[in-house]
């Protein structure tokens, strides 16, 4: 059935060939190609003129599955290819991304088992393209050349945005994750600092990936509960994954855009994070430590705020089952009362000086030998890698946490045996009943972090040295610049994006190395100050040349509020009220994005 042709074309050689049958139309054919790049479909028709072919970019395709008919007679096998490519939008501009399955029907031979033998030739050459291993028309191609399927731990917060980050699991993630065989333990957070505590525990090496389906505020909670490991070197380069389901994704935004994709909001900025991140490619992130006068540390990858932005994001949690539009509402109610800030900011210019940049149909068959999706009420943990059936995870800090559920997926892969079971549960230290108090020592001999009445104290200060740093108490370097006035706002910020529609920096990357130092002045006007967020949706507020607007590339920063009251946020949550100073450290953390690509500079 299989034939092999050579094509001069690097990546144009065709790697299998064969003609099949379609599904759920019993009567039309196609003669498929696949190449190293792209699966071709030649409609099989009785009239050449009539010919009609399709071209598949495996860069859209996230998974192939076999499947089996139900009917119980009949002898054909089936593969299933799930893309996901970005379509003109009908109305309006730019594109948009939709789902797209096409089934194909192996039934040249009188038995099942060689026609599924090649419908798994197909899905197994599919896959091993799509995880990067080099296939040529002398590959022997079969299931052992696959490598082992991703294990993401999915962290969701129920409380995120409008609370809609179960209903999204079940509607675009977890079928997306199984189609693109990737296993997943999802567990439900159900407290603040619930992920955080987790974070300090599990044993990483059972992870590919750390992916929450929030905002931004979950992911700083990994970000600190990974720092705050004894073994926080190792443990903060486990790749990091964002799925917005918060109602502040500015993450999602920059991981979006890094990838070259329109900007967009909601479900559609979902699906793109969801396909990125089931391409799995990972980027090196920044990340930013800030230390408080209190001497707490904490680890940021998005932003400090001071001033106007810190207020909207902090009064507007009361419009929270708003999503994103609280961000608008608590806008022009910040702006009908201006406030400003008095405050000292100092700061380390980046050597390069002050670069200014101006500024389905449903398919009615099922996986082999699997059992149609058991739609369960969902628990708070879900796994489908068949793990955890039992009430076998003993969560620290008398967590409610007690069991996980399988999940059979309709195209579910194979579950463990039971020794892989065994050995993919979450590893918690075991620690005895009774003992499970927050000011216990840890069995490893670590003191836990503790809360106090103002917040949470972390249990050590790990992490890099901060070396471009005096201690708060002493004054700055002398190579630094200080500036001592009225703010309406400071902004620290090592994204491109502060919302998902907010495009703060255009010409940033994940890894710039840079802190993007904004800072506006009292004394612009109220009409100045909308104009600036408006245009910021489109990344042209640098145009506005707003003269109260400053932006400067900086390495380290120190923030001194005077004014006695306000409201500071790191990565949108709020920390203690007074000095602060923060610095960046390059790459320390890795990121999904989907997509390697560094945008060049906007000119
Ligand atoms: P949003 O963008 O909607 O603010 P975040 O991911 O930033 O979403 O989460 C908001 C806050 O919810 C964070 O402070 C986080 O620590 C907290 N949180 C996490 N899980 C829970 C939970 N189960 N109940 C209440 N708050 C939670
Ligand atoms: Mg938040």
């Amino acid at each position: 059935m299989s034939l092999k042709s050579k094509s001069s074309a690097p990546g144009a050689e065709t790697i299998l060939h064969g003609e099949f049958g379609a599904f759920p139309s019993k009567t039309t054919r196609y003669a498929l190609s696949l190449t190293v790049l792209e699966l071709h479909v030649q409609k099989l028709v009785p009239k050449p003129e009539d010919d009609r072919r399709t071209v598949v970019s495996l860069s859209e395709v996230i998974g192939c599955h076999t499947l089996r008919s139900q009917v119980g007679s009949s002898t054909a096998a089936f593969f299933s290819l799930y893309s996901y490519p970005l379509k003109r939008r009908k109305m309006g501009m730019g594109k948009t991304r939709h789902r797209t399955v096409q089934t194909f029907r192996v039934d040249c031979n009188e038995s099942y088992a060689e026609n599924h033998a090649i419908a798994e030739k197909w899905a197994t050459a599919i896959k091993c393209l799509l995880a990067g291993v080099k296939l040529s028309t002398e590959t022997d191609i079969t299931s052992s050349l696959l490598p082992r399927s991703q294990r993401l731990l999915l962290l969701v917060n129920p409380f995120g945005g409008r609370g809609q980050a179960m209903h999204y699991c079940h509607t675009f993630i977890l079928p997306m994750l199984t189609e693109a065989s990737i296993n997943y333990n999802l567990i439900q957070t159900e407290r603040q600092n619930h992920v955080r505590e987790l974070m300090r525990d599990i044993n990483l090496s059972e992870w590919d990936g750390i992916v929450i389906a929030s905002g931004d505020g979950l992911l700083y909670e990994v970000v600190n509960g990974l720092m705050e490991r004894p073994d926080w070197e190792k443990a903060i380069k486990i790749p990091l994954g964002i799925l917005p389901c918060g109602s502040g994704n500015a993450l999602a935004g920059a991981v979006n855009f890094s990838s070259g994709y329109d900007q967009v909001i909601g479900e559609e900025l979902l699906m793109n994070c969801t396909f990125l991140l089931c391409r799995h490619v990972i980027s090196p992130m920044d990340l930013v430590s800030v230390t408080t006068g209190s001497g707490q540390r904490m680890f940021s990858f998005l932003s400090v705020a001071w001033g106007f932005v810190s207020d909207v994001d902090i009064e507007s949690e009361k419009y929270r089952r708003m999503g994103s539009a609280r961000f608008t509402i608590g806008t022009m109610v910040r702006v009908a009362s201006l406030r400003t800030y008095r405050g000292r900011l100092s700061y380390l210019p980046t050597e390069e000086g002050v670069a200014h940049r101006p500024m389905s149909k449903s398919v009615t068959i099922c996986a082999n030998g699997f059992k149609k999706l058991q739609r369960k009420p969902l628990q708070r943990t879900i796994s489908d890698l068949g793990i955890c059936e039992e009430r076998n995870v003993l969560f620290k800090r008398n967590s409610t946490i007690e069991s996980t559920n399988t999940v059979l997926m309709e195209y579910s892969p194979s579950p463990c045996s039971p020794a892989v079971r065994h050995s993919t549960c979450f590893n918690f230290e075991p620690i005895p009943e009774g003992s499970l108090c927050l000011n216990s020592m840890l069995p490893n001999g670590r003191v836990p972090a503790t809360y106090r009445e103002n917040g949470y104290i972390p249990a050590e200060v790990l992490g890099p040295p901060d070396d471009l740093l005096n201690p708060l108490d002493q004054p700055v370097p002398k190579n630094w610049v200080t500036v001592e006035d009225d703010f309406v706002l400071v902004l620290a910020i090592y994204q491109t994006h502060l919302g998902a529609d907010l495009f703060a920096v255009p010409f940033g990357t994940i890894n710039d190395g840079l802190i993007h130092l904004f800072f506006v002045r009292a004394g612009i006007s109220r009409a100045a100050l909308v104009r600036l967020f408006l245009a910021m949706e489109k990344g042209t507020h640098f145009e506005q040349e707003c003269q109260y607007l400053t932006y400067v590339p900086v390495k380290a920063f120190r923030l001194e509020p005077q004014t006695q009251k306000g409201i500071i946020t790191v990565d949108g949550e709020q920390i203690e009220y007074g000095p602060l100073q923060a610095q960046l450290h390059p790459e320390l953390a890795n990121l999904i994005t989907g997509v390697q690509r560094v945008r060049p500079l906007m000119k």
